[in-house]
């Protein structure tokens, strides 16, 4: 790739050149006015309750404009005539830090930052920090409260001793650039009657830096009120529509009301679509019919998920546009939504003017379309989101 100067160079140049034409008299180099015009999409920016076909002129890697045909012209034009325009797309539940391609690969679906949620623990949480240091977008870490970090199968809290407050605070403080948080697992098969110290000793280690838990749920030893009672605001529930034992319906399928309470207060339920035992179909209709929605999508993305029923945060989002979300709110939950959940995300999610260029070219189809939950449960939708191209920075991500 070429160099390109940067704005303020750009701006010093053109001021130059057009005093020395003036001087001269003789013709310039005229500097084009965007970086790169995305043209004609239809732009879905829901920080500022946009939906509407739009151009969007991007220079020096910022969102410069966004206004029904923009004038002036473009080194780069994407035509997204027919294409959602959305802000570039947060994914806050993924494993993408264990494995050094894993940013690169989710870049090409839209993700323009994303969070590694536990992937390892005091004993190797530096080799997943080191990736997200490393990553070409914004890539963010919660330390496993179990020093191993996520063990399966086996899990890593059967052992209390694993959950060490000093240790993970220690893991914190060494990488409180790329550390947003702490996870903890908290289903029977990871925890066990372990669930509820582990919880306790997340909450002690992340209190002097002021940050949030994500604990993951599903088939839980103890009731999942007890957890919510241990969580403030800001914390996060993932896999929130795992089904099973001591989930968020009751006997009858009807949503215990600790779930709303907790909602009310501040904490934020992540749909964590996952492989094992995070959702099934049925407790995503029994939820949603009673209010329950996600606040944010998330994938639990490995390496192995374009295999699965995962294929990329897209597609997640569009599962539950079956149950009847509105394009626009699912964009929400992995724009603006997501971004509100750690401040390290605060200049995202937006197209706004003077934000940084990340955009998601997406393309929602019309057809038939089979949906799998983690049970080998298929549901037919009629729409799907589909990646098209994603915007870093104000370029446009080559295809891999
Ligand atoms: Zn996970």
């Amino acid at each position: 790739m070429h160099n390109r100067p940067t704005a303020m160079t750009r701006r010093r140049l053109l001021g130059a050149a057009a005093g020395a034409a003036f001087l001269a008299g003789v013709p310039r180099a005229r500097a084009a006015t965007y970086d790169l015009l995305i043209k004609g999409g239809r732009v879905i920016d829901p920080s500022v309750g946009l939906d509407g076909v739009r151009d969007v002129g991007i220079a020096g890697g910022k969102v410069a404009a966004v206004a029904a045909d923009l004038v002036g012209d473009a080194t780069e034009t994407i035509d997204a005539r027919g294409r959602i325009v959305a802000p570039g797309l947060i994914d806050i539940h993924t494993h993408a830090g264990r494995v050094k391609e894993g940013p690169t690969k989710i870049l090409q679906d839209g993700v323009t930052g994303w969070v590694d949620a536990g992937s390892g623990g005091a004993d190797n949480v530096d080799e997943v920090a080191a990736v997200a240091r490393t990553a070409p977008q914004i890539g963010r870490v919660l330390v496993n409260i179990s020093r191993r970090g996520v063990v399966s199968p086996g899990g890593e809290l059967h052992d209390l001793n694993l959950a060490n407050v000093a240790l993970a605070r220690g893991a914190i403080a060494r990488n409180r650039d790329v550390v947003v948080g702490v996870k903890a697992r908290l289903s029977d098969n990871v925890a066990d009657s372990n669930d509820l110290e582990a919880l306790r000793r997340a909450q002690e280690a992340v209190a002097p830096f002021g940050l949030p838990v994500m604990i993951h749920v599903g088939q839980n030893y103890s009731p999942l009120r007890g957890y919510l009672a241990l969580l403030k605001r800001g914390d996060i529930v993932t896999h929130m529509y795992a089904p099973g034992k001591n989930g968020i319906l009751d006997d009858k399928g009807i949503l215990f009301p600790e779930v709303m309470a907790a909602r009310r207060r501040g904490v934020i339920f992540d749909f964590g679509n996952g492989v094992n035992d995070h959702f099934d179909w049925d407790t995503v209709e029994k939820a949603t019919k009673q209010g329950l929605w996600p606040d944010t999508f998330s994938t639990d993305w490995t390496a192995q998920s374009k295999t699965t029923g995962v294929v990329d945060l897209p597609n997640v989002m569009s599962k539950l546009l079956m149950y009847g979300m509105p394009v626009a709110q699912a964009i929400a939950c992995a724009t603006v939504n997501a971004a509100r959940v750690f401040p390290s995300f605060d200049d995202r999610g937006t197209l706004n003017v003077g934000a940084p260029a990340d955009v998601a070219i997406l393309e929602l189809r019309e057809g038939t379309f089979e949906f799998l939950d983690n049970y080998k449960g298929t549901r037919t939708g009629k729409q799907r989101l589909f990646p098209v191209a994603t915007v870093l920075a104000g370029k446009r991500v080559q295809a891999a």
